[in-house]
């Protein structure tokens, strides 16, 4: 094992297993996806440290366990069409082209979004789509999206994404303030929406047309 190998399997059995993150699938592929290549230059020995990390532009790389919950409660078999808002480094959308079928990614920041372009064609994805855009509105001509993962902080569920998402199909979203929000994961059965709380967060904004910013 390479030391970088070793430092993703010490993550995964001290901040993911004891935390009660099980899914066999997601654990892999947190063994598998090189955290290390995503972070800001400089920061790489700190990757798998139990903590975000800033990537620029004022955004951050979510801590590990937060990654794996919310990957966790999307259920992913392999098959999905997943529309994620928020690229950020990229973290995310590898390990969902890892997990599911398509990915649709949206980030607003374009350098980011550039940059986690580049590191995703670096490790060969090919079933990852990016695209430089509010992502509050969703991905119409791509939709309607069996899985949708907001990796920002919303004041509410946009509505747009809520049209976009598949029957069935899961929304896991932070809602809340600008400074705390809770993990609301919506699932969506025969036309019934039933939403549950998984646990408290605290994400950087979601800004754009259904999200802050327009008198919110
Ligand atoms: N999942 C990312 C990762 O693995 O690195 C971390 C995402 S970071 C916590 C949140 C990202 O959401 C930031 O890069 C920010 O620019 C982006 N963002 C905020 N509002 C957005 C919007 N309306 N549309 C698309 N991206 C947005």
């Amino acid at each position: 094992m390479t030391d970088r190998e070793t430092e993703r399997q010490e993550m995964v059995e001290r901040q993911l297993v004891p935390r009660g993150i099980a899914d066999r699938r997601v654990l892999d592929a947190m063994r598998k996806v090189p955290r290390h290549r995503f972070v800001g230059p400089g920061v790489e020995s700190s990757a798998y440290g139990d903590h975000a990390l800033p990537i620029g532009e004022g955004q951050t790389i979510s801590q590990p366990f937060m990654v794996a919950l919310m990957t966790q409660e999307l259920g992913l078999i392999g098959d999905e069409k997943v529309l994620e808002i928020g690229t950020g480094s990229g973290y995310q959308t590898a390990l969902l082209a890892e997990l599911a079928d398509r990915v649709f990614s949206i980030e607003r920041v374009e350098s980011l979004a550039r940059r986690a372009q580049k590191t995703i064609e670096e490790l060969g994805y090919q079933n990852v789509l990016i695209k430089i855009g509010d992502g509050t509105i969703g991905w119409n001509e791509f939709a309607p999206f069996d899985r949708i993962i907001v990796t920002a902080g919303a004041p509410e569920v946009p509505q747009s994404l809520l049209e976009q998402l598949a029957d069935p199909g899961i929304i896991a979203i932070p809602v809340g303030s600008r400074g705390f929000q809770e993990l609301h994961v919506l699932e969506r059965k025969d036309g019934v929406d039933t939403k549950r709380n998984a646990g408290g967060c605290v994400f950087v904004p979601l800004l754009g047309r259904e999200g802050w910013g327009n008198g919110k």
